[in-house]
């Protein structure tokens, strides 16, 4: 039996009525961009996730630039991210004009390590992108005393953590603006690019929505350049229908993420990430202290030369479907190089990026695809491999 890394016909396919009535009325309204739907969208995004405004946006990429630019982030400026996190994050800060300065990740959540974040702020930093990778919180406290003791702002790069929670509070609610992305394959799946951009500050929530619309106010009287960062009717419309049941969705992925786990860590070698050692040949994702993890991804390391690889070409074998969320941090991409960062300044970053593998954990994954994975690396592990 082949196993997907993920499946997003068996989510959709069971909510078919409902997204079918939910597109004819968008049919018949003939308006498709913003508009009612996409009002309807806001309020039900801003309610869910407990913050004062959410605007519906082109993507989660689109949702951090947007989130930049009403920061007023330009050339001159420098913004810390991780190295280890997927390209959009930086090569927005890039699209500004601001430098991109990468900053390390703790190894055993993947998570901005603060401590380092803080020793690369100067007199130019204006914001820090903390990312929840993989649908966990990054430590958010800790991020805004250090944003706040140096007068930066603050994006949280939510675009993999809808529904995550840090302390009972969902993500997003935490820096000036969140940004989370509808994509397809992560926790609230769009059909098309979706995306949203949260805000606590009134001020700034207002500043978005007129850039979002090429800073236009009234219409045809532009007070700043901003773009089309607009979210489709459509898209609204369907999202509308499967919000309701993210909940549930990511309820599902925590229970496979959870039996991986009770699993794997039987194994030999095998351990947690936060308890990980020189000689662990397995390392366990989990979820800290505090965190509601969405698990949109249950990622594994291979500590050691090869293995990584080796375990990817033996899943593969077995048509069990994996990916590696990176495989070249991003201070190591050719359009970056000018900047001049290196693996040695940025270890963990670099070490990850040879030891990261993703496996299947999507809300819909049956019991015997899951034996089958389970069984799969065991083999692997089993073998001495
Ligand atoms: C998916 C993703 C984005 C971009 O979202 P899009 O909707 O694809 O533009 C940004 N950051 C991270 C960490 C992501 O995983």
């Amino acid at each position: 039996m082949a196993v997907p890394l993920f499946d997003t016909k068996i989510q959709n396919n069971a909510l078919a009525p409902d997204l079918q009535a939910a597109f004819a009325r968008v049919l018949a309204s003939g308006q498709f961009i913003l508009g009612p739907e996409v009002q309807a969208f806001e309020r039900q995004c801003a309610e869910h996730l407990g913050v004062r405004h959410a605007l519906g946006i082109s993507s989660g990429t689109d949702a951090i630039l947007l989130a930049m630019m009403a920061l007023g982030i330009g050339p001159g400026d420098e913004v810390i991210c991780p190295s280890f996190t997927f390209f959009a994050t930086a090569g927005c800060v890039a699209r500004t004009g601001a430098k991109p300065v990468f900053c390390d990740v703790r190894a055993d959540t993947f998570n901005l390590y603060v401590a380092d974040a803080a020793r690369r702020i100067t007199p130019r930093t204006k914001a820090m992108i903390p990312v929840h990778l993989y649908g966990q919180a990054a430590e958010m406290e800790s991020i805004n005393a250090l944003a706040r003791k140096h007068g930066i702002k603050v994006i949280e790069d939510a675009a993999q953590a809808v529904g995550a929670t840090h302390g009972g509070r969902h993500v997003g609610g935490f820096g000036d603006f969140g940004a989370f992305s509808f994509f397809p394959t992560k926790n609230l799946g769009a059909f098309g690019d979706a995306g949203l951009l949260t805000t606590n500050d009134d001020a700034l929530a207002e500043r978005a929505m007129l850039l979002r619309n090429h800073g236009a106010h009234p219409k045809y009287f532009h007070k700043f350049v901003g773009g089309n960062f607009r979210l489709d009717a459509v898209q609204a419309a369907l999202l509308a229908v499967k919000l309701p049941h993210l909940q549930s969705y990511s309820q599902r992925r925590a229970e496979n993420a959870e039996r991986y786990t009770g699993h794997f860590i039987q194994l030999p070698g095998a351990a947690l990430a936060s308890a990980a050692g020189t000689g662990t040949r397995l390392i366990l994702p989990f979820a800290q202290q505090g965190n509601g993890h969405t698990w949109n991804q249950y990622t594994l390391r291979l500590p050691g030369t090869g293995r990584r690889d080796a375990l990817r070409a033996w899943l593969t074998a077995r048509q069990i479907g994996t990916e590696i969320y990176y495989p070249v941090p991003l201070h190591a991409q050719e359009c970056f190089a000018s900047l001049g960062q290196t693996a040695e300044d940025l270890p963990v970053s670099a070490r990850l990026a040879g030891e990261a593998l993703s496996i299947p954990v999507f809300p819909e994954l049956a019991q015997a695809q899951q034996d089958e994975v389970i069984a799969a690396v065991s083999d692997f592990l089993m073998a001495g491999k």
